[in-house]
């Protein structure tokens, strides 16, 4: 099978590599704790984008975005009562009336 040769020295493969999942021996292999793969490159790559993931993973981004609108809501709310309040706009006092305030 051509899937299970070294890339590197044509000897039977044992692993494949975690990041590009070419073939790899157990001489050529770099073992890493996360894994085996093919180059010093592919070890660091493989690193780089499990820290991505776990530290800004998607869902963290999504709070913060959900964060940053709720805040920006309340800052809309909290600016258009302080133009009627405070300000006396009579733009923003027709909106709170019109808005029940
Ligand atoms: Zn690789
Ligand atoms: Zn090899």
């Amino acid at each position: 099978m051509a899937s299970s040769i070294c890339v590197s020295c044509h000897r039977p493969a044992v692993a494949h590599c975690y990041t590009c999942h070419k073939p790899v021996c157990k001489n050529c292999a770099v073992k890493s704790g996360e894994g085996s793969f093919c180059s010093s490159a592919c070890a660091e790559n493989y690193a780089k984008f499990n820290a991505r993931y776990k530290g800004e993973g998607r869902s963290s981004f999504l709070l913060k975005l959900v964060k940053l609108t709720l805040l920006l809501a309340i800052l809309a709310g909290a600016g258009v009562f302080v133009a009627a309040k405070v300000l006396q706009i009579p733009y923003f006092v027709e909106l709170l009336k019109k808005l029940g305030f």
